[in-house]
């Protein structure tokens, strides 16, 4: 049985989850908990904000983002990969800086225009 808190709402349920029984979850309000809560042990996910390189604008860094939640065991290589990128200024917010990072099915986005 495993124990953590709920973080898809402000509420913060605290979810006990019992991986021996077909990962049932109990002390969820509303059944978003019981997703969060499986998915938490079964394949966790994550979003990633963080910034790359820009050449050519006022500031030397550009926030970034993934378009979807990543699994949480790429998120090395996906900080990797932010690392060995540098853009070239006009960026606009949304554009796509790296498709399918680390092999996932997410792309790397900029969180901001320069
Ligand atoms: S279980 Fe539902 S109500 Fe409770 S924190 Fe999660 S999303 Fe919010």
């Amino acid at each position: 049985m495993k124990e953590m808190i709920c973080i898809v709402c402000p509420k913060g349920c605290h979810l006990k989850v019992d991986e021996n029984n077909d990962y049932s979850v109990t002390g969820n309000a509303c059944p978003r908990g019981a997703e969060y809560g499986k998915n938490e042990l079964k394949n966790p996910m994550r979003m990633v904000t963080s910034t790359v390189k820009i050449e050519g604008a006022l500031l030397r860094r550009c926030p970034v983002k993934t378009s979807v939640a990543i699994p949480k065991g790429k998120m090395f290589e996906v900080v990797q990969a932010l690392n060995s990128v540098t853009v070239k200024s006009p960026i606009k917010c949304g554009d796509v800086i790296i498709k399918n990072v680390a092999g996932c099915e997410a792309d790397i986005i900029s969180a901001k225009s320069m």
